[in-house]
C-alpha cells in the first residue's frame, strides 16, 4: 500500500530545525510542494511576524517562495485549517506562542500530516521555546546545519552581529551570521570586544622607517 499522508490515522508531525541560513524554508516549501504534486490540500501558515520578504508567501533565503496564510496566534492555525486539509505547513514556528504544541497535535490527531520549521535555538544559544516541546512530540525531525562564517565548518548557532538583545528579533544575512560551538560567542560584550580585536589585527601597523622612504 502507499503511504499517503492524510486521511484516517495518517496524522504526524514532523519538525525541520536548525541555525539560520540553514535551509529550514526551503527543505519546508520542497516538502509541501511535493505533497501539492500528489494532489494533496495543503495550507501553509507563518507567524504575523515575520514581514521579511512577503506577506502572503513563505520565502526561503535562496528566494524559493511558496504562498502562505498569516496567523497572529497558534490557535488562529487551527481555527484557519479546513476540515479537509491534508498537510498543513508552519514556517518560523519559534514565534508562535506555547499553544502550538497542542494545535499540531489536534491536527495530527485528526489525520493532518504537519511540517514544522523553525530555529532551534535563539541567540544566546538557549533552546527556543515552543519547539524544544514540538521536537518532544514529533514522529520525525530533522536538524539542518549552516555553514560556519568562521572557519567553513558545520554550524548549528544563529550569531547575532548586531542590533538589539531582544530574543524575538526579524533578521537575515546583515544581523546574524551561522557558528560553529567553536566560534559562537553568545554574549553580546564578547561580541563586540571580539569585533574590535578582529579590527586591530586587521590593521596594518606603520614603522617609522616605512614613512620616511616613503617621503623620500
Ligand atoms: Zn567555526
Amino acid at each position: 500500500m502507499n503511504v499517503v499522508w492524510g486521511g484516517l490515522g495518517g496524522g504526524r508531525i514532523e519538525v525541520i530545525c536548525g541555525p539560520m541560513f540553514s535551509g529550514k524554508s526551503e527543505e519546508l516549501i520542497r516538502r509541501l510542494r511535493r505533497a501539492i504534486i500528489a494532489r494533496q490540500r495543503v495550507q501553509v501558515f507563518k507567524p504575523v511576524v515575520d514581514n521579511r520578504y512577503a506577506d502572503d508567501e513563505v520565502v526561503s533565503h535562496s528566494d524559493t517562495r511558496l504562498s502562505a496564510t498569516q496567523a497572529a496566534t497558534a490557535a488562529a492555525i487551527l481555527q484557519a485549517t479546513h476540515p479537509r486539509t491534508e498537510v498543513v505547513g508552519i514556517d518560523e514556528a519559534q514565534f508562535f506562542d506555547c499553544g502550538l504544541v497542542d494545535v499540531c497535535e489536534q491536527l495530527a490527531a485528526r489525520g493532518a500530516r504537519v511540517v514544522v520549521a523553525g530555529l532551534d535555538l535563539d541567540w544566546r544559544g538557549r533552546p527556543f521555546a515552543p519547539i524544544p516541546d514540538l521536537l518532544a512530540v514529533a514522529e520525525s525531525v530533522t536538524k539542518s546545519q549552516a555553514v560556519c562564517m568562521v572557519c567553513g565548518a558545520a554550524a548549528s548557532f544563529s550569531q547575532k552581529i548586531s542590533g538589539t538583545t531582544d530574543t524575538v528579533e526579524i533578521g537575515s544575512a546583515e544581523r546574524y551570521e551561522a557558528r560553529c560551538r567553536r566560534h559562537f560567542e553568545p554574549e553580546e560584550s564578547r561580541q563586540l570586544e571580539l569585533s574590535r580585536a578582529r579590527a586591530a589585527v586587521l590593521r596594518v601597523p606603520v614603522r617609522e622607517e616605512d614613512a620616511t622612504t616613503a617621503q623620500g
